[in-house]
């Protein structure tokens, strides 16, 4: 019988983002799917977490949820970051625009409202069932079929004509690939841990509501507080709290290994996040009882076994947290491999093949810009050349956008594929460093907007 979508039956262990976004491409394509996740139902049982509280959702996650019909309704609950706002050691403000477009802004979401989202618009397809407390145990890549455990301790084989892994960092899918010959595997962890802490809204911590709609601290903006080494940064939610998130070594000097007793945190917190503490009336508690999560970087090829299993989001490329690109790639996976199978006609086995090979490059280089990136946040935001380059690569973009795009916009505010993005953004990163240094940084900090904006074009008409 010729292989249709309604005959093609596909198995996704983990119904986390990915793995439910990637449910609701294929039950739209009629596929038939099977959809596995460890934990019980978060429509009826609330969303347990473990990871990041709230995620910074962009363009590539956006055109993703457009292609399902999703996006408005979860950007309806989001809220827009235009830019960073950075609070130094005396409790100073500064805004920094993510773009020289007042368009562009990453947003806010909650991850487990945004799950719950996807999860409900996966009931319209009677094509798509979901399988909660079922925890894939093992893979058969041959048949090829996945092993689960259901909560309270019956197992079963479940056969399929594909198997993806969407089942995380440490997928149990993966785990089986890595038994086979010519599967390569790294995983590095970071120096780093992470905390979340809680600022309340503003009521709740002496603040007056007027100021910020409720909230505590201005709401549109992604708070870093830089400490070289180290920072905290924290991100809105709806609900008019927001969730920090302390980026700190594990170990030595100013580590969660120093700071570990309820007496050592609160001198520490008033000397490094003085302006942080007076909104933080939980903070001893929370830093107590709340776990120190890792930070993990997963490298893999091919994603693919005998093109009939597959990985996509964190199980093929987990990457740390510091260009908020985690979830927006995980997304974009999805979107790629739905173009593939309208592309090649619905031929699975060739889909997958080729999507391990376009998008592991990939991969790979959004993996090294986010480690990069966590020394822009932590350090070099704080640096005046720093500052200066961006404003030059801000003024070059708003010169000729499409020939100028610095690179976090075309990480954060374009499609383009990461590694053509890396390679082209840093062009532009070069060229800003380059104007920066014949302008000189004394003299760039005293031009205006307006002026460095006709010193660049100057520059570059000469170029
Ligand atoms: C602190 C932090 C902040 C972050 N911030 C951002 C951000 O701002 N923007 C962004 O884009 N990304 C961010 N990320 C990354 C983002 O969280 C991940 O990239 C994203 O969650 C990946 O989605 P996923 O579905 O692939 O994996 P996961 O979210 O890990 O989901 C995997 C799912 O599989 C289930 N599962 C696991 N094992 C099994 C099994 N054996 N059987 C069945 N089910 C299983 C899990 O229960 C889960 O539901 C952040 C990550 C961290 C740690």
């Amino acid at each position: 019988m010729a292989k249709t979508p309604a005959n093609t039956h596909v198995v996704i262990a983990g119904a986390g983002l990915v793995g439910a976004l990637l449910a609701i491409q294929l039950g739209r394509r009629g596929y038939k799917v099977t959809l596995c996740e460890r934990r019980p139902d978060p429509r009826t049982n609330g969303f347990i977490g473990g990871r990041s509280i709230n995620l910074a959702l962009s363009c590539r996650g956006i055109t993703a949820l457009e292609r399902v019909g999703l996006a408005d309704r979860v950007l309806a609950d989001a809220i827009r970051m235009p830019g960073r706002m950075l609070h130094d050691e005396a409790g100073n403000l500064t805004f920094q625009a993510y773009s020289s477009n007042p368009e562009d802004a990453i947003h806010s979401v909650s991850r487990g409202g945004l799950n719950v989202t996807l999860l409900e618009a996966l009931a319209e397809y009677d094509n798509v069932v979901m399988l909660f407390e079922h925890r894939c145990v093992g893979a058969d890549l041959d048949a090829p079929a996945i092993e689960v455990e259901i909560t309270g301790g019956e197992s079963k084989r479940i056969e399929a004509d594909y198997v993806i892994g969407c089942d995380g960092a440490f997928s149990a899918v993966r785990a089986v690939m890595q038994t086979q010959n010519r599967f390569n595997y790294s995983q590095q962890y970071l120096d780093h841990g992470y905390k979340e802490l809680t600022i309340p809204p503003a009521s709740e911590c002496g603040v007056d509501p007027a100021l910020h709609n409720g909230f505590a601290m201005d709401p549109n903006a992604l708070h870093i507080w830089p400490r070289g080494h180290y920072m905290m940064i924290a991100l809105p939610n709806a609900d008019r709290t927001f969730t920090c998130t302390l980026f700190w070594p594990f170990e030595g000097s100013e580590s969660f290994d120093e700071i570990s007793s309820e007496s050592a945190v609160l001198p520490f917190f008033e000397k490094h996040f003085a302006d942080a503490v007076p909104l933080m009336p939980t903070l001893i508690e929370d830093y107590t009882k709340n776990p120190i999560g890792s930070l993990v970087t997963v490298r893999c090829s091919p994603w693919h076994k005998f093109g009939n299993t597959v990985l996509l989001g964190d199980a093929a490329h987990a990457i740390v947290p510091f260009y908020g690109q985690g979830m927006n790639s995980g997304f974009e996976d999805c979107r790629v491999l739905g173009e593939l199978i309208d592309e090649h006609d619905g031929d699975f086995g060739e889909v997958i093949r080729e999507f391990s090979k376009r998008r592991i490059p990939n991969a790979n280089a959004i993996a090294d810009l986010a480690l990069d990136n966590f020394i822009e946040m932590r350090d070099s935001v704080a640096n005046q050349m720093f500052l200066l380059r961006k404003r030059i690569e801000h003024a070059l973009h708003a010169i000729d956008a499409e020939r100028y795009m610095p690179l976090y916009n075309l990480v954060s505010f374009s499609n383009m594929p990461y590694a053509d993005a890396q390679e082209v953004g840093s062009k532009v990163v070069r060229l800003a460093q380059n104007i920066a240094d014949a302008i000189g940084l004394e003299s760039g900090q005293t031009m205006s907007d307006a002026e460095l904006s006709r010193v660049v074009a100057e520059y570059i008409s000469k170029d």
